[in-house]
């Protein structure tokens, strides 16, 4: 069983990266780790802090630049602000969860030059998920506090976030075509990439769906309006996914496995 003491211990000061497709759940993944004490880095938030901070910066006018015509943000920007965000005292002290990052091969080179990683952890999604699991679940977020809902994880009282109160807004990235755009682009980077992360002999795969025949306590399956949400798998089949719950679970007992032992 995981002890979340010692599962806390057990990853102090480890270097965490997960990789995934959009829409995939990394920023979940990241938050369920964070409670462990890791910090939370994602490439997208260190621009948008970057961006605030320093408005007026050249290289944050370089990042707005690219950021507004949806584009990556070219390595020689991104790298260095990454790199400077990881490699601090207090970072490298408690450990760190990365995500969106790195993108291409050529920073995964240099992001593995410099970083010993412990865990790269690979958020496997069945792609019928991803292209319309996504939309059915009609994501919307909160404009004030950022805190995701979508059907399958709805707020306590339609259209108001349970935080702060604030009115839901529709995700303005789930459109289908955007949706297509961005899982075109991904299986680009994926190609290059996943060779490289599989190198590292720190790769991890995290599989969010739940066998046909294995039994599971139904409060840990993603529901859609109360009923059990069946997904086709890349293989044609069918199967449970998990919920939040469920999947915070499975990702603890892997990390329990690889950090703490039975
Ligand atoms: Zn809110």
């Amino acid at each position: 069983m995981v002890d979340l003491d010692r599962l806390k211990e057990g990853v102090r000061g480890k270097k965490l990266i997960v990789f995934g497709p959009p829409g995939s759940g990394k920023g979940n993944r990241s938050n369920d780790l964070k409670a462990l004490g890791l910090v939370a880095i994602s490439a997208g938030i260190v621009l948008r802090n970057r961006l605030r901070d320093e408005p007026n910066s050249d290289l944050s006018k370089k990042v707005a630049y690219h950021m507004k015509k949806g584009e990556l943000v070219p390595s020689d920007i991104i790298v260095p602000i990454i790199l400077g965000s990881l490699e601090q005292r207090d970072v490298l002290e408690r450990g760190f969860v990365l995500d969106g990052f790195p993108r291409t091969r050529d920073q995964g080179k240099v992001l593995f030059s410099r970083i010993d990683s412990d865990l790269v952890l690979f958020l496997d999604v069945p792609r019928s998920f991803l292209t319309y699991g996504v939309i059915e679940g009609n994501r919307r977020v909160c404009p004030t506090c950022q805190k995701g809902y979508s059907d399958f994880d709805p707020p306590k009282e339609e259209g108001l976030c349970d935080i702060c109160r604030s009115r839901l807004v529709k995700r303005l990235d789930d459109d289908a075509s955007i949706i297509e755009k961005r899982l075109k682009d991904y299986d680009k980077q994926v190609k290059e990439l996943l060779p490289l992360l599989e190198s590292t002999g720190k790769f991890q795969k995290l599989s969010i769906t739940v066998d046909k025949d294995e039994e599971i306590d139904e409060r840990l399956l993603k529901k859609i309006k109360g009923e059990v949400y069946w997904v086709e798998t890349d293989d044609g089949g069918k199967a449970r996914m998990l919920n939040l719950e469920g999947m915070r679970m499975r990702l603890y007992n892997l990390i329990w496995e690889i950090f703490v032992g039975s």
